[in-house]
């Protein structure tokens, strides 16, 4: 299928979505991005976007950090990325990628402030990221998380990534699916690309946003999801490593991670190794919530027909 890709302030074919190879992101990570799932449903023949305004929010606050400023407003950004999934409609699950980056010629210039602003969307089809259903296997990585006063977590910024790909790779070699990356004092911090929560004696537990952690959107959902619905006590407080191996449950949770139970850390079985009860109760509302069938929630859905 050709694809149809928002490009500064344009829709064109995929193949005239192209920078410059000396294009200043490309070399030093100057960039931001998001990433927002749209569900295909059958029974509405309809894709949809969940908390794509969230997502363009924090787009914007990532933006902040590298001193850019896409030209559309959020209004914009969301106007665009529906005409963007009616170009391309598919009957199947979208990722949909808004990337804004640097986009001058790389070499000797590091002022933020002035260096061009580039911005694109585009979409890809993409289906289950990590084993929703058995659970995954993780390790504890022998790489730290970034530290916000190194290259900020809190933003998604291009460059940081090569941490996600460093601990992701070094798991995945180790045999293990997914990397739980410890911040520099050695508390748990979250997974390579996805937030993570334990279950002790009936709470839920995932470290705060001062912890070095992206301030997921998925965790904010699986928050308020535990306090409002689902009678689950829900706090945030620092994790110590030991506390993974001695957690009932465990779970990941982003957008493409979606509720993945880890049933595994470091070869030491998590409650009885398979999903628990609390984490199969969280993925199911999750699951009914993204897919627009929990009517109290539904600002949280942008519904896309072809
Ligand atoms: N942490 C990191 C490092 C991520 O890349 C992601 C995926 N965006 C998450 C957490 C989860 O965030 P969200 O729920 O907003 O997708």
């Amino acid at each position: 299928m050709k694809r149809i890709m928002y490009l500064n302030g344009k829709f064109v074919q995929e193949s005239e979505a192209v920078v410059p190879i000396t294009t200043h992101a490309l070399h030093y990570g100057t960039g931001c991005f998001e990433g927002i799932r749209a569900y295909y449903s059958e029974k509405e023949n309809a894709l949809l976007i969940f908390r794509m305004e969230d997502h363009y929010k924090r787009l914007m606050q990532s933006c902040k950090i590298l001193m850019t400023t896409p030209k559309e407003s959020i209004n914009e950004l969301c106007e665009i990325t529906v005409k963007l999934i009616e170009k391309n409609f598919e009957k199947a699950d979208l990722y949909i990628r808004p990337l804004a980056y640097k986009a001058d010629p790389a070499v000797g210039n590091f002022n933020l402030k002035n260096l061009k602003n580039g911005f694109a969307i585009y979409t890809v089809p993409l289906g289950r990221y990590l084993n929703v259903d058995k659970g995954i296997r993780a390790n504890v990585s022998s790489w730290r998380r970034i530290a916000d006063n190194a290259i900020p977590p809190r933003g998604k910024i291009t460059g940081s990534y090569v941490n996600t790909a460093l601990a992701k790779s070094e798991s995945l070699f180790a045999g293990f699916e997914e990397a739980i990356l410890l911040d520099s004092e050695g508390h748990v911090t979250e997974g390579s690309a996805e937030n993570i929560f334990i279950v002790k004696d009936g709470m839920v537990i995932t470290p705060p946003v001062s912890s070095d952690i992206l301030v997921g959107i998925t965790r904010q959902t699986i928050m308020m999801l535990c306090q409002n619905d689902l009678s689950i006590p829900a706090v945030e407080r620092v994790i110590d490593r030991s506390e993974l191996y001695q957690a009932d449950e465990v779970f990941f949770v982003g957008t493409g991670a979606e509720v993945t139970p880890v049933v595994e850390i470091d070869n030491r079985p998590i409650g009885v190794c398979k999903t628990g009860p609390i984490t199969t109760r969280i993925k199911e509302t999750y699951f009914s919530l993204v897919h627009g069938t929990y009517p109290k929630y539904k600002e949280f859905i942008t519904r896309v027909r072809p």
